[in-house]
């Protein structure tokens, strides 16, 4: 709190004599990083923050809803009418999506642990430098990053032109196992953009399926559009 009160003249330009308190609001972003929230329980489907599918970069936890809003809505209709509602059927309804995941590490490059010592510059220039990059890449990169969908094709081609003297710095603040995992995050999406259109590909096939096998097929089809950011150009 001092810390804000000592910056916050320079940062809003304005004396604090001149500024009259009428109460101080916090609030805290709920992000997880083994999103999303795994429910024990038969019959019972967790929906919005409580869920745990919100982006630990933006915390936009009603924009993701607002995004996951169609998915859910068909999903929890289907698992309704064919009952499905045993806990591994509902958990299809809050599916992995490695496009959420590799947004974990853009989160740690821009946060620095109570220990650790940072360049006082070096989140910023690493972010000028990405968006930078991103910025000559196109709208058809920029606009769905910040819309908070991440797309395989967009980080391909933006990763590699970054500057490695902005990319270098960061690497011992986040770890060797963070960067790890963000690999195997990485890969599964590629992963997830191959395997989606092959999804729909095979649909015409899946007709002769149960219902209950149409809800487990309707699932996975969804959970590689959403993870892949397939969503973005389709909704
Ligand atoms: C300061 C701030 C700014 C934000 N800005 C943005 C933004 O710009 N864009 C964006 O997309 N998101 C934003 N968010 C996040 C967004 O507000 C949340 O993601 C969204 O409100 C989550 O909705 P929800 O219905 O899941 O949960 P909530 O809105 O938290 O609703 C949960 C409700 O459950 C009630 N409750 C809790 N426990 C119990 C209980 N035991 N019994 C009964 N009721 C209970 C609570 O009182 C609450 O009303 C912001 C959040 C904060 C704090």
């Amino acid at each position: 709190m001092e810390e804000y009160l000592r910056l916050l003249p320079e940062y809003q330009n304005i004396d604090l004599e001149k500024l009259q308190f009428e109460r101080f609001l916090f609030g805290f972003f709920p992000a997880y990083q083994n999103s999303p929230l795994k429910m024990p329980w038969d019959r019972i489907l967790p929906i919005g923050d409580s869920a745990g599918g919100q982006s630990p970069v933006s915390f936009g936890g009603f924009g993701s809803m607002v995004r996951n809003l169609k998915r859910l809505t068909l999903g929890i209709d289907e698992a309704l009418k064919v009952d499905s509602l045993d806990k591994k059927s509902l958990s299809l309804l809050q599916p992995y999506q490695p496009n959420i995941s590799v947004t974990w590490l853009f989160q740690k490059t821009m946060s620095v642990a109570i220990n650790q010592k940072v360049s006082p510059n070096q989140i910023n220039d690493l972010m000028s430098g990405v968006f930078q990059v991103m910025d000559q890449l196109g709208d058809e990169v920029l606009k769905p990053f910040l819309q908070d969908v991440i797309q395989f094709p967009a980080l391909m081609k933006t990763l590699p032109l970054v500057n490695p003297k902005l990319v270098l710095p960061i690497l011992p603040q986040v770890g060797v196992q963070p960067l790890l995992d963000w690999t195997t995050h990485y890969l599964s999406l590629a992963a997830y953009s191959g395997l989606y259109p092959l999804g729909k590909w095979v649909k015409p096939l899946t007709t002769n399926l149960s219902p209950q096998q149409q809800y487990y097929y309707h699932r996975w089809l969804d959970s590689w559009k959403y993870g892949s950011g397939g969503d973005y150009n389709e909704n």
